[in-house]
């Protein structure tokens, strides 16, 4: 035989053996659903079939033909819907109501073991809770982040997908509280605390560097009261978008929301305290709004636990009134509202139960339940320049399905939070 036949042969051999290997280990599941959620449309349709291939959406449709004896998940008496995004979390930070002194004592008493060991147990809950991506914004030391993603992507420990900010850049201090100036060195420890303009830009060069996925700023420092100037954010949103990052700004009072909006961030985090001029500014320019507003229920809860002495229902009324009318006045401005959690308060309760509060946080301020479902899916995957991987049930996507039992339009408060399975990455998590 001459050798290019011999050749062609071992070559024929060779893919004959790659591609009965590829069809052995092909894994297909039908999910059957009773109601699906149409992230990008905001809608509920009826009676849909999900075909997935290994980890990946196949085929959605009405008329998916299932062959005999295929792998068939029903979920017909239940809501199925994407996975649910939260774009805000920190794992690896937790503190309770009357901590004077959470970040230093994570620092100085916890350390890097017990804080990412801690972290693997919260990044659980909220693959339970139904999350399965979060977008991790810091507070969680010199990238234990990255750590802890890469433990979760090659399924060490049990979690979200994690896209991660490394550590929040800030001006002098961090959000560490009260700490002395000869012992300033210790922020560094949390934050990249940056000096200047040249120094912002190589911040963003370390942090993508070091594994950051997006880019996360204090333009102020609240509870510290630092902030970051126009130009060394406007240099860090330059550096940030050269490596197809976006930037996010922790930003609390009207002047930290206008500067950072004037320097081109992405989003807005918090944003406690905007005038309507700072919201028309943010709609012109595309800037997301992350409200992080906390439900009437852990609002008691953290009331019960401050053991707050004053009138309990005018406190509440008043802490609602006051967030309804911000949430309401950036809808009505145009602003993109991105339904994130922020939760890193210990209510006594699993982190990612609690993040599932923010979700009826938005409703008791007056958004529709689809609409928050919407911004905590589609809206948000966009937002992460994710769309069509995540945040989506359609041919190409992860398969990062959940389902809930209940009405989620009549009932959305109680039946957010049954939920009855969990699919990430075409792996089944939970089944009732
Ligand atoms: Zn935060």
């Amino acid at each position: 035989m001459k050798k290019s036949v011999v050749f062609a042969c071992l070559y024929l051999c060779f893919v004959g053996f790659v591609f009965a290997q590829s069809i052995e280990t092909e894994e297909i599941k039908y999910i059957k659903a009773g109601r699906l959620f149409d992230s990008e449309k905001g809608r509920i349709l009826s009676d849909h079939i999900i075909k997935v291939v290994n980890n990946t959406i196949f085929e959605v449709g009405t008329t998916i033909p299932i062959p005999k004896n295929a792998s068939v998940i029903d979920l017909s008496s239940y809501t199925v819907l994407p996975g649910l995004i939260d774009g805000h979390t920190h794992l690896l930070h937790s503190e309770t109501v009357t901590d004077k002194h959470p970040i230093a004592n994570e620092i100085l008493f916890q350390g890097d073991a017990l804080r990412a060991l801690r972290g693997a147990k919260r990044a659980k809950s909220f693959l339970e809770s139904g999350f399965t991506t979060v977008r991790d914004l810091g507070n969680s030391g010199q990238f234990l982040d990255v750590a802890l993603k890469q433990a979760i992507t090659e399924v060490t420990v049990v979690g979200p997908r994690m896209f991660v900010s490394g550590p929040i850049i800030s001006s002098e201090g961090g959000q560490v509280v009260g700490i002395l100036k000869h012992h300033h060195q210790i922020t560094s420890n949390e934050y990249r605390i940056i000096k200047n303009v040249d120094d912002a830009i190589n911040a963003v060069r370390e942090n993508v560097n070091y594994g950051a996925d997006i880019i996360k700023i204090c333009a102020n420092n609240t509870p510290n009261n630092t902030s970051l100037t126009i130009d060394e954010m406007r240099a860090i949103v330059k550096m940030a978008n050269r490596y197809n990052k976006k930037v996010t700004a922790h930003a609390t009072s009207n002047l930290a929301v206008w500067e950072a909006t004037t320097a081109g961030v992405d989003a807005i985090e918090h944003g406690y305290a905007i005038a309507d001029s700072t919201l028309t500014l943010m709609a012109k320019k595309g800037t997301a709004l992350v409200p992080t507003d906390i439900s009437k229920k852990l609002l008691y809860k953290y009331f019960e636990l401050l053991d707050f002495k004053g009138d309990l229902e005018k406190a509440v009324i008043s802490y609602q009134s006051r967030k309804r009318d911000r949430l309401q006045r950036a809808i009505k401005a145009g602003v993109t509202i991105l339904t994130e959690s922020d939760n890193y308060m210990d209510f006594e309760i699993p982190q990612g139960e609690a993040a599932k509060n923010i979700l009826v946080a938005y409703q008791e301020e007056g958004m529709e339940p689809l609409d928050i479902l919407r911004s905590s899916t589609y809206l948000s995957s966009k937002f992460m320049n994710m769309s069509n991987r995540i945040g989506v049930i359609k041919k190409g996507a992860f398969a990062d399905i959940i389902a809930v039992k209940g009405d989620l339009e009549k009932d959305f408060s109680d039946t957010i939070f049954n939920v009855v399975f969990v699919m990430k990455d075409g792996k089944v998590h939970i089944k009732e």
